[in-house]
């Protein structure tokens, strides 16, 4: 059965999230065939509606409104909404990030449907769609189908890859007009806690520093490996806990939860709700002094070592990798 589908995209600093055209991507298998709408919320955004068709969007919607700057609440759904009460889909997919995990469970108890969220596979199967998506903390994985009503998901980020960019695909991008009203926060500024760079939630490599760093100098090392590897940096709650970085690096259960395709831990012993957070990357590359570590055991490689003489021997290799 073909479906038209909504997929919300995602905008910061004016630049499509890599999150949005991983989006497109499931969307084309849920619709089976049918279309697939990239919808587009913010100000300023309408130059934004190309790349959304190189990467599969048959149609775009575009709601440029000065109070979708940023996001709240109030402004988007009742956005979304607008777009959606047009639309009639028959399937929705949003990422399953901060503002998807927001946004996702108004949208459904308004729209009174299911949804499945934290989505990390889509395959069709037996005629069925099947959507994998971990429980217990990562411990497990379930697979669901619907069976009635709107198909509606989101999707983890960094799991389902994006359709490969066609510069010379192209549609028709229409506006939605909406009033915008009722919104009961104001973001009168945004404040960026973590250094510019690589997103955390959507990086492809990752060097996380535990209490094993000893200091917030201890981090200066991982910045430059993760520099190198064009990667970005991330912590253990331990060393949230211990003030050696900001807790908007923490991973775990508490904290992001992220795949990417290269997890290096360093000094991190690997406590459960640690791993709960990057178990699922691709590969795992741990750097202990204690061989018992408990993150040895699942890691892919694993160093014996002291991190402030490993991590800088890494560094200096991978450096002239790039050479
Ligand atoms: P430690 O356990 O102290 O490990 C430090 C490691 O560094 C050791 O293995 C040590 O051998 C190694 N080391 C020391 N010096 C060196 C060196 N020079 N070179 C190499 N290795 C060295 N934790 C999270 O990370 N994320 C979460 O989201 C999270 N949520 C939690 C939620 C709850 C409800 C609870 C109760 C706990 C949560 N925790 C979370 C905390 C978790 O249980 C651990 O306490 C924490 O992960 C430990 O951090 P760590 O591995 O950095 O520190």
């Amino acid at each position: 059965m073909s479906r038209k589908v909504i997929v919300l995209s995602e905008v910061r600093d004016q630049t499509l999230r890599n999150v949005s055209f991983e989006a497109i991507a499931a969307g084309k298998v849920v619709a089976e065939g049918g279309e697939v709408v990239a919808v587009l919320l913010g100000h300023g955004v309408n130059s934004l509606t190309d790349q959304l068709f190189h990467y599969g969007a048959d149609r775009v919607r575009v709601i440029d409104n000065d109070q979708l700057k940023t996001y709240t609440p109030d402004g988007f759904s009742q956005a979304f909404l607008a777009v959606l009460e047009e639309e009639k889909p028959e399937g929705i997919v949003i990422g399953h990030t901060a503002l998807g995990k927001d946004l996702a469970p108004k949208i459904a108890s308004r729209l009174q449907s299911g949804l499945i969220s934290d989505v990390t596979d889509i395959e069709v199967a037996g005629g069925h769609i099947v959507f994998t998506r971990p429980i217990y903390s990562g411990k497990a994985f379930e697979k669901k189908i619907v069976t009635d009503g709107v198909t509606f998901v989101t999707i983890r980020p960094n799991n389902i890859a994006p359709l490969e960019a066609d510069s010379t695909l192209t549609g028709e991008v229409a506006e939605v007009s909406v009033e915008i009203k009722d919104l009961r926060t104001i973001v009168k500024d945004v404040v960026r806690k973590a250094s510019a760079g690589v997103d955390l939630s959507e990086a492809k490599v990752v060097v996380a520093g535990g209490r094993g760093v000893k200091s917030m100098d201890g981090f200066e090392p991982l910045k430059e490996l993760a520099t190198v590897l064009g990667g970005a940096v991330g912590a253990s709650r331990g060393a949230c806990d211990a003030d050696y970085c900001d807790y908007s690096l923490q991973i775990g259960q508490t904290g992001k939860v992220i795949t990417p395709d290269l997890y290096i831990a360093c000094g991190i012993s690997g406590a459960i709700q640690h791993l709960a957070g990057m178990s699922n990357s691709k590969v795992i590359v741990a750097i202990n002094k204690d061989p018992e570590a408990n993150i040895f055991k699942i890691a892919d490689y694993g160093i014996v070592g002291d991190l402030f003489e490993v991590v800088p021997l890494l560094t200096e290799e991978f450096k002239k990798l790039k050479v």
